[in-house]
């Protein structure tokens, strides 16, 4: 498959806001690049003895609006271009939802399955030795992403308090709940994705049972089948890596969690029918869900697509080419920067409870992460008629940008 770079994917996206938004040269030049690259070798004793070697990065985009924020990502298929657009998406996410931070992004080139428990902590442990005095918690705040977990994030902050020689839970957020966590965290991308699509569907007067295929079934994935099923809509396609389930009746999301935890696999579900990925994203549905990788959409299958609706919730999945051709079939794509940013708005909430020592009920939690997903999602549409786009992916940017330079305006960057 033709490899598309995301930080092509991601230029594209901001010029085109830039251009609409006669957005002056300089700033769009400074947006372009990011403050600080870090790289890293992290060795890593092996269980066997041996000693591996692993690429690890750190990308600090903008820290206009405030701490660089973003998520660590464990995958064979990290690259610094890969890096580098996600820590650039961060910056534009969390000007849209409005926490008070700037953008980075972090990620290390391995399989984390192939690795055993201790190999996973010891090389965990290892790339926060070799990073620990450019990041803290007014620095820059890593958190979860593809293949990361609150263990691994609990393992990382034990590694740098221990460098800093005092207990700091807000420098990571995505923690246990034992270790300074928030209650939602978990659920939190799923559950904020869910609101942000309810709220378009009620400025598109809804029709009834909807039906809903959902690409990627990790932290994101699952949780927003869960929350898409108890809100009425009827999930008929669903994958996970290793390959995806159809049924045009439907299925019941929690069985099918039981089934994953038994087989590995949602491939053999019971009354369902085998697709590939890419076929799961051609169904006749409403609404289609990917989440899992980026340029999942592209050119040749955007002209496939058969649901009206496209909810991003994994980052960067359609390549910048799709996006006009989904926009002259009338497809609405709500972008990955609104639609996924419930995850790191709960990451703001986290920190904030960890500066405070104070801590807050998962109903407390919710509720304030509702009403970020509610605003956000307002501000994004209200910007697109402003400026009469019909993509809400441009109104996204131009909403970002002008944030992130109202901020670098006051501070007289
Ligand atoms: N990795 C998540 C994202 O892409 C969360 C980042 C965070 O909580 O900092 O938005």
């Amino acid at each position: 498959m033709l490899k598309i770079n995301p930080f092509k994917t991601a230029m594209e996206q901001l010029s085109h806001a830039a251009e609409k938004m006669k957005l002056a040269p300089e700033i769009l030049s400074q947006l372009k690049k990011p403050d600080r690259i870090l790289h890293v070798s992290i060795p890593v004793r092996m269980d066997d003895g041996a000693k591996k070697v692993f690429d690890g990065f750190r990308v600090q985009y903008n820290n206009a609006r405030g701490p660089y924020k973003g998520g660590l990502r464990f995958h064979p298929q990290v690259d610094m271009d890969e890096v580098k657009a996600l820590a650039f998406w961060m910056s534009i996410k969390n000007a849209v939802v409005g926490v008070p931070y700037g953008g980075g992004k972090g990620g290390i080139i391995v399989d984390p399955k192939q690795l055993s428990k201790g190999e996973l902590e010891r090389l965990s442990r290892k790339f926060i030795d070799l990073i620990y005095k450019n990041i803290g918690e007014y620095v820059d705040v890593p958190a979860p992403d593809v293949n990361t977990t609150p263990e691994i994030m609990a393992w990382m902050v034990d590694e740098y308090s221990q460098l800093v020689g005092k207990f700091t839970p807000a420098v990571i957020t995505g923690k246990p709940l034992s270790m300074g966590g928030s209650q939602g965290r978990e659920e939190a991308t799923g559950f904020g994705g869910m609101v942000v699509l309810r709220e378009i569907l009620k400025r598109r007067g809804r029709k009834k049972s909807q039906s809903i295929a959902i690409q990627g079934f990790g932290n994101v994935g699952h949780f927003f089948a869960l929350f898409a099923q108890k809100a009425g809509l009827k999930v008929v396609g669903l994958s996970d890596s290793k390959g995806g389930i159809y049924s045009p009746k439907g299925m019941d999301v929690k069985k099918v969690m039981e089934w994953k935890k038994q087989m590995g696999q949602l491939k053999g579900y019971p009354g369902t029918a085998e697709v590939t990925n890419e076929k799961l994203l051609e169904l006749p549905v409403d609404i289609l869900v990917p989440a899992a990788l980026e340029n999942q959409i592209h050119a040749r299958n955007a002209k496939k697509i058969k649901a009206s609706i496209i909810v991003e919730m994994a980052n960067g999945p359609t390549a910048a080419e799709a996006d006009p051709i989904l926009n002259r079939r009338g497809i609405t794509v709500v972008p990955d920067v609104l639609a996924n940013s419930g995850g790191v708005a709960t990451s703001y909430l986290e920190w904030t409870q960890n500066l405070s020592g104070y801590y807050w009920s998962k109903e407390e939690v919710l509720k304030k992460l509702e009403k970020y997903m509610i605003d956000a999602t307002a501000a994004v549409v209200n910007t697109s008629e402003e400026y009469k786009l019909k993509d809400l992916r441009t109104g996204a940017f131009i909403l970002a940008v002008s944030r992130i330079m109202e901020a670098m305006k006051a501070r007289g960057l």
